[in-house]
């Protein structure tokens, strides 16, 4: 085993986003890959915006995205103590310090800075007074106010900050409550944490908590920053461009494997390979090789990768996967056997479980929605005096695919007919529609009753 120890934090204050879920996968994989650690953290201290029901939306996610952590979810809102410490510590030694500036008071000051062509900036007022806690006041971190801080970032190589661009850092807020920076690299430190993957929504804070790591002399993790994902129109992916929730697209019917694949490549590349499961991933990923600049959202590609992994899914599990699109219509549920058969039957005619749910739909009912237009092109009279024929050994019990297939072929030749000028007007007959799965395939699940009785409800109204 490995001391490869990996985290992802989420903030419990909104869904997980497919960004999130990409960046958990990286650092699963990291971690996974090398035999190491991944653990999860939930960053709930913001108490107002963190709900309990994100919480088992983002836990949930991860496990339907089959993202396995190790240990039990660690909640930092339960941690304020050890946070706590860390902040006695860094008093303790000088390098925070009491601040009592009222927020009034520094706004009015960031304002007159800005007015002055200055930085908007905290300006040192309390950094060496030596004030002590009061009511409402804050800790700020004592930052160096010369040189800069830098890292090799595994993604974005070097980055670094001038230290003038960096504020005395807040670690406790005037209600008590540690802040995100201080939290994290307390928690971070606790957890050995070796490698912190985030998105690159980060990489302002990565300065600050460099600096804090140094002034509590604790060994500093590596940093990779995982830029963001966008829409189409080059912007941040965000409602606007359509689902961006794990669970939304788990609604809309995508499978996981394809999610996750989908997600992995986006910024990530391995020759010309298009299709890893999760394991191929483990053992091919390599941080180093995620592209620097952002991912687009390619709705098609997913949909492309999402038909590819239904095609692959055996049909039992599959109409496990269909079946609830089609009981919310009301059906009653097939024998396993024939929902199967029915899988087998749409598995490579759509893209999502609700389009195969679609393309399924005919088999239910006890008479297909007829499409007006096909009706109107195929039952023709003549047409149905053809069904008629059909009827009474269509509606044979016991037939199979082969023996439905000779007899059409039968009929057709007898008549001079080609066979398609037979299966049309019958599969508008049996689905409502001109285009639907094998005709064969379709009689022998609709069994002679349904078939008979399908017919019938065509024929019946010429005679
Ligand atoms: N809670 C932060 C987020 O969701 C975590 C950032 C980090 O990984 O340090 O973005």
């Amino acid at each position: 085993m490995s001391n490869v120890v990996t985290r992802f934090a989420p903030s419990p204050t909104g869904h997980l986003h497919v960004g999130g879920a990409r960046t958990a996968l990286f650092n699963w994989l990291l971690a996974r890959r090398q035999g190491g650690r991944f653990v999860l953290r939930i960053g709930d201290t913001d108490a107002l915006r963190s709900t309990p029901e994100f919480t088992r939306d983002i836990l949930g996610a991860l496990d339907w995205l089959k993202l396995d952590w190790d240990g039990e979810p660690v909640y930092q809102s339960r941690r304020l103590d050890i946070h706590r410490a860390y902040i006695e510590r860094l008093l303790a030694q000088g390098r925070a310090y009491w601040c009592h500036c009222r927020p009034e008071d520094l706004e009015t000051r960031r304002q007159a800075a800005l007015a002055a062509g200055g930085k908007p900036k905290y300006d040192g007022r309390c950094r060496d007074v030596g004030l002590g806690p009061a009511p409402g006041a804050v800790v700020r971190f004592r930052g160096p106010e010369e040189g800069e801080t830098g890292w090799t970032d595994i993604i974005k190589g070097p980055v670094s900050f001038a230290h003038q661009e960096l504020d005395d850092l807040i670690l406790l807020r005037g209600d008590n409550q540690p802040t995100y920076n201080l939290a994290v690299v307390a928690d971070d430190i606790e957890m050995g944490i070796t490698h912190i993957v985030r998105g690159d929504d980060h990489v302002n804070n990565t300065p600050r908590q460099i600096l804090l790591y140094r002034a509590l002399e604790a060994p500093l993790p590596k940093f990779a920053h995982v830029p963001m994902i966008l829409g189409a129109d080059k912007t941040r992916l965000s409602k606007r461009h359509g689902a961006t929730s794990v669970m939304a697209y788990r609604e809309a019917g995508y499978l996981p494997e394809a999610l996750i694949n989908y997600l992995a490549r986006l910024g990530w590349s391995h020759g010309d390979l298009e299709i890893f499961s999760l394991e191929e991933m483990r053992d091919l990923f390599d941080l180093a090789q995620v592209g620097r600049s952002a991912g687009v959202f390619n709705p098609e590609k997913l949909n492309w990768l999402n038909a590819h992994y239904i095609k692959g899914t055996d049909p039992a599990t599959l109409g496990d996967l269909v079946w609830p699109y089609l009981a919310a219509k009301g059906y009653a549920r097939p024998p396993e056997e024939t929902l199967a058969k029915i899988m087998l039957t749409v598995r490579e005619r759509g893209q999502t479980l609700p389009e195969l749910a679609a393309k399924a739909d005919f088999y239910f009912p006890d008479l297909p929605e007829m499409e007006p237009a096909a009706a109107a092109k195929f039952l023709t009279a003549e047409n149905l005096a053809l069904l008629k024929e059909l009827r009474g050994p269509l509606s044979e019990p016991g037939l199979t695919p082969q023996a439905f297939e000779e007899l059409l072929r039968g009929l057709a030749a007898a008549k001079g007919l080609k066979l398609s000028a037979l299966a049309q007007p019958l599969r508008v007959a049996l689905t409502g529609r001109t285009a639907s799965p094998g005709l064969f395939e379709i009689l022998e699940i609709l069994g002679p009753e349904k078939t008979r009785r399908r017919l019938e409800a065509v024929i019946t109204p010429e005679i």
